[in-house]
């Protein structure tokens, strides 16, 4: 056992402090990583204030998390002491399963979160990024491409990847009408990932403040949601809108911006449940879907494919003496794009 230096929330809502615990002994499969950077989520939030009643405290958060190869175990063969990895939203899988299906692991039962996770054999959650090193299985670390900074690469690993899974599966693409609902940590990601797969890119925002850093982004359009006329602008307009608000909204008015057949997905997670008339599928023959993250062959493809577009993350440093501000400032929108900490600050 090692012990490990990090910052954890003790109970519901309560603030981070540091915090000490034991990170366990590698195993021949294990890859000791000294973290450098870890991207804060809005998951990390709502974890925190047990927003979606499945946390268990004390809570390490983070799942956005790079850093360096320090010791490998006996079996691993793909990774050395120095190479630059990553780890995202999940330590460990239901084995089973993963061999049968390896490209879905993320909604097989067995999924291990990297945080605040029951892990099978042990009274003590998983604890994750915010913290100076981690012991992972070589088989959920992923390879960070030789021209993505640490830093910047670090969202990808969670807001990064929950984007490109559902603009694969659905087909973004050219000739494709993507809308990216929310322009926050992942909705970012989701613009810069939709325009280098070569789909026209709308972004709805509540107002025009960000709208430079959109169309800068590579969006194509940009539209205000405080702005009633959007909605009679836009209707019928989308093949696919992904939402990426960490709030509930109108769900009907949003849905009628899908042409007919258009699917509208959520990847964001509100606390509440998500009311909805019938009629805003019906007449359009819509689809209301959602998607989480993805398994980690797509995780190292979106990983591969950001590398080629050279795309990373707009992010705003931070120490981790700051985190509680920062979750003030997420609570009100007030990112831009990804806050990331530089874990030499522990
Ligand atoms: P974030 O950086 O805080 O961004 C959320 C954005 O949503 C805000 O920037 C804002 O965009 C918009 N928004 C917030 N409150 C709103 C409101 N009341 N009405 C309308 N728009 C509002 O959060 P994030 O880290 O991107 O995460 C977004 C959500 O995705 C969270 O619920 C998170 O838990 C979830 N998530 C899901 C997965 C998955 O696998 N499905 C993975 C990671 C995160 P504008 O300022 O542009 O309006
Ligand atoms: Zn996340």
């Amino acid at each position: 056992m090692a012990t490990a230096k990090g910052y954890a929330a003790p109970a519901a809502s309560a603030p981070l402090a540091p915090f000490t615990f034991e990170r366990r002994e590698p195993n021949p499969d294990d890859v000791v990583i000294a973290i450098k950077h870890c991207g804060v989520c809005h998951s990390d939030l709502h974890m925190v204030d047990n927003g979606w009643g499945m946390s268990i405290y004390p809570i390490v958060p983070g799942h956005e998390i790079t850093g360096v190869v320090t010791a490998v175990g006996s079996k691993v063969s793909r990774f050395k002491e120095g190479d630059r990895v990553g780890v995202g939203c999940f330590v460990d899988s239901c084995t089973t399963c993963a061999q049968r299906d390896l490209d879905r692991e993320q909604y097989m039962p067995g999924l291990v979160l990297t945080y605040s996770g029951p892990q099978p054999g042990s009274d003590l959650p998983t604890y994750g990024g915010y913290s100076d090193h981690m012991v992972v299985k070589e088989g959920y670390v992923l390879s960070i491409p030789d021209n993505l900074a640490l830093d910047a690469a670090a969202p990808l690993l969670c807001a990064g990847i929950t984007l490109y899974s559902p603009l694969r599966h659905w087909n973004a693409g050219p000739g494709k009408s993507v809308a990216i609902l929310g322009l926050g940590g992942l909705g970012h990601m989701g613009v810069k990932i939709a325009h280098a797969m070569g789909a026209e890119v709308t972004v709805l925002s509540q107002t025009l403040s960000k709208k430079d850093d959109g169309l800068r982004m590579g969006a194509d359009h940009y539209y205000a949601t405080n702005d009633a006329k959007t909605f009679e602008t836009l209707a019928g307009t989308f093949d696919l809108i992904i939402c990426a608000v960490s709030a509930g909204i109108d769900w009907g008015a949003y849905l009628n911006l899908l042409k007919v057949d258009g699917t509208m997905v959520l990847v964001g997670a509100p606390e509440e449940p998500v009311p909805l008339n019938a009629f805003a599928l019906i007449p359009g023959r819509r689809t209301l879907a959602g998607s989480m993250i993805g398994s980690i062959k797509e995780t190292q493809e979106m990983l591969d494919f950001c590398g080629r577009h050279d795309i990373v993350a707009d992010i705003e440093t931070i120490a981790i003496d700051q985190i509680n501000e920062v979750y003030k400032r997420m609570a009100k929108s007030d990112v831009r794009y990804r806050f990331v900490i530089d874990m030499s600050t522990l």
